[in-house]
């Protein structure tokens, strides 16, 4: 497939990377520095010459001197400083290269006091010790004010002032090479986003008809349904920059930050527009504020302020169009959505049968496929699966080819490269007969239940070698995608799910915990039909919503100020009393029938896989 992928591109500002520059100004000034200091020392000091010197000890004038190698530097005495020069108390002279033995003597007959100092190293030298030490503490500390700073912020751009640059730079695309033929069903979307498309090829049209550009779409679906796919075929359609960040690289950040990077990023789109800047995960951000969950909300509300302030602010002459991803559009903040804003939404679904088709034809077609291979009845039975999971099917299928050493993709790659995904890898686990047993009846028990049940969906498989987390499976698979479900589908739904532990009541006398799973999901079942969809007498037509899900928690909210604590009772006892109402049918269906199920569960413990007609056949055999 086409698709190139975000390739991240290297800055091409001069002077990215470590500043060097930098450095090298403060080593100046420093030099500098310590230059002038010494000068302005040697201003306050007068030079003499060392007759004059030996004239001045003689005259009394001298309280003291030091002595280093051939340099002597004295002091005066108070108030006789000497023959209308400046008036400083110091000054230094140079002895002769020769020694000079009568100094000695001719200082300690006059009162001078003497010390001597080690040879003075050169004032470079000086220079050297003085400041190299705070040019290397200080090349560290800006080293690593870079690297953090590249870390964490800019990406590399600009050195030391470059927080804030907008790390969107880096994955400008000149072209994202992704056309609307990589994106396969959608239509709707493909539909809407096309209008976007022929508003960036040619916006005087528009504008000469005094038409307003939309800023911003908003894509919104179930992760892996292909927005960030759609967002980079829209920006190769138009043949425009691309600017692509996700909202939680936002977040990452310092304060502050977030705010000075979406400036950044409009500033860069908007001299380059027409362009699109690509916002993934656009409720990262987005989020409501104020909520305050999720921490670190000052720098998030701060960041959204930003964004809707440059939305706000879009010149009517520049052609930027704001694409943004989310999968939580219940979250967003509602000023996101406002017009002039957000306002366009793009709805994407999880692909029905026949996207699902064209989705496999998209990533199949540079596969080489075996001629057995329908991608019809592949797609039949991927049903659930988005754009992203279709895609891991084909590779999966594929590697799978690979592993079986065919040069070609067949149907069985396929067949064992879904049932890898859905029901995960085969384990070697050794378990007892008695267990092989009660796993043999507890599938048998699921099986049964859905071929006697005439709103069940029909059969497809099923196995008691353990796969993935579980010991056994059986699969049904429904005739068409469902968007709607009745009541008695739901009912006998439910009734499928509580077959396994209704076979082990029957046939040992008590029940394992092999059916957790399904008791579980019998029970959120049970708890939406009685709370969210009004198929509770008692309850009536009434909707009772749980608390909103809290991802950052981790949690539901427990407490639901919408209905009262009766109602939370009275909806437990809906719950109940409509699964144990299914239980009590579907035990004495299997009772009648355990004939029929005893046959499945011996034949299993034989065979251990059957597909749907191996069931029928047992089922019809033993009737
Ligand atoms: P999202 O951003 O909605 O989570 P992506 O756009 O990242 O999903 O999709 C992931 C991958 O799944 C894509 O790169 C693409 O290969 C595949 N995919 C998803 N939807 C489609 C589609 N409609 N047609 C073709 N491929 C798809
Ligand atoms: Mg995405
Ligand atoms: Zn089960």
């Amino acid at each position: 497939m086409a698709q190139t992928g975000q390739t991240p591109q290297t800055p091409q500002t001069p002077g990215a990377g470590f500043d060097w520059r930098m450095l090298l100004w403060i080593a100046a000034v420093m030099v500098i520095g310590f230059y002038w200091m010494e000068t302005a020392r040697d201003a306050a000091v007068q030079d003499i010459t060392y007759t004059q010197f030996r004239q001045a000890v003689q005259q009394e004038r001298v309280a003291e001197v030091t002595i280093e190698g051939q340099s002597v530097q004295g002091l005066y005495r108070e108030g006789r400083v000497g023959d209308g020069e400046r008036a400083s108390r110091q000054f230094e002279t140079t002895l002769p290269p020769f020694d000079d033995p009568a100094l000695m003597e001719l200082l300690e007959s006059h009162g001078v006091a003497v010390s001597a100092r080690p040879t003075q190293p050169a004032w470079w030298q000086r220079l050297l010790v003085n400041v190299l030490p705070w040019v290397l503490i200080l090349g560290v500390i800006l080293y690593f004010t870079y690297r953090m700073q590249q870390r964490m912020a800019s990406g590399g751009q600009g050195g030391l002032f470059g927080f804030g640059r907008s790390r969107a730079r880096r994955f400008r695309e000149e072209s994202t090479g992704v056309t609307m033929d990589d994106v396969a069903g959608a239509q709707g979307a493909k539909t809407d986003l096309g209008e976007v498309i022929d508003y960036l090829r040619r916006p005087e049209a528009y504008r000469r008809l005094g038409a307003k550009i939309p800023r911003g779409v908003l894509m919104m679906g179930p992760p892996g349904t292909g927005k960030t796919l759609l967002a980079k075929a829209v920006a190769g359609e138009a043949g425009v920059p691309f600017y692509s960040i996700s909202g939680s690289e936002f977040i990452e950040m310092f304060v502050g930050v977030g705010a000075a990077r979406v400036r950044d990023m409009f500033k860069d789109a908007k001299a380059e527009s027409p362009a699109i800047i690509f916002i993934d995960e656009l409720d990262s951000i987005g989020r409501a504020r104020g909520a305050g969950l999720g921490g670190g909300h000052d720098e998030r509300e701060q960041t959204l302020n930003q964004i809707l302030s440059e939305m706000d602010g879009f010149d009517p002459a520049e052609t930027v169009v704001v694409l943004a991803a989310t999968n939580r559009p219940d979250v967003l903040d509602p000023a996101l959505l406002r017009p002039g804003r957000f306002d366009r939404k793009v709805t994407l679904d999880r692909p029905g049968r026949e996207a699902r088709v064209a989705i496999l034809k998209v990533h199949a077609q540079d596969k080489p496929l075996a001629d057995d291979v329908d991608l019809n009845i592949v797609a039949q039975r991927a049903i659930g699966f988005a754009g992203a999971d279709l895609e891991n099917l084909v590779n999966e299928a594929a590697l799978m080819a690979g592993r079986l050493s065919r040069d070609r993709i067949d149907m069985e790659c396929f067949t064992l490269a879904r049932d890898r995904i859905v029901l995960g890898d085969k384990r070697d686990e050794t378990l007892s007969e008695t267990e092989k047993r009660v796993i043999a009846y507890h599938e048998s028990g699921h099986a049964l239940m859905a071929w006697l049940l005439p709103n069940a969906d029909p059969l497809d498989k099923i196995t008691i070698i353990p796969r993935g987390r579980a010991l056994g499976a059986t699969e049904q698979r429904p005739p068409e995608d469902r968007y709607n479900m009745t009541e008695s589908y739901l009912r006998d739904r439910i009734g499928v799910m509580l077959g396994g532990r209704l076979a082990e009541q029957l046939i040992f006398g008590e029940v394992s915990t092999g059916s957790e799973a399904d008791l579980k999901q019998a029970t959120d079942l049970a708890r939406r039909m009685v709370s969210q969809w009004g198929m509770s007498g008692e309850i009536g037509p009434s909707s009772f919503p749980r608390g909103e899900s809290q991802p950052f928690l981790g949690r539901e909210i427990a407490s639901n100020p919408e209905f009262s604590e009766q109602t939370a009772e009275l909806i437990d006892r809906e719950i109940r009393s409509l699964l144990d109402g299914i239980a009590e049918d579907g035990a004495k269906r299997l009772s009648q029938h355990k004939a029929q199920l005893e046959a499945l569960a011996e034949r299993l413990l034989e065979v251990e896989t059957l597909d749907a007609s191996g069931i029928e056949q047992t089922f019809m055999k033993a009737a």
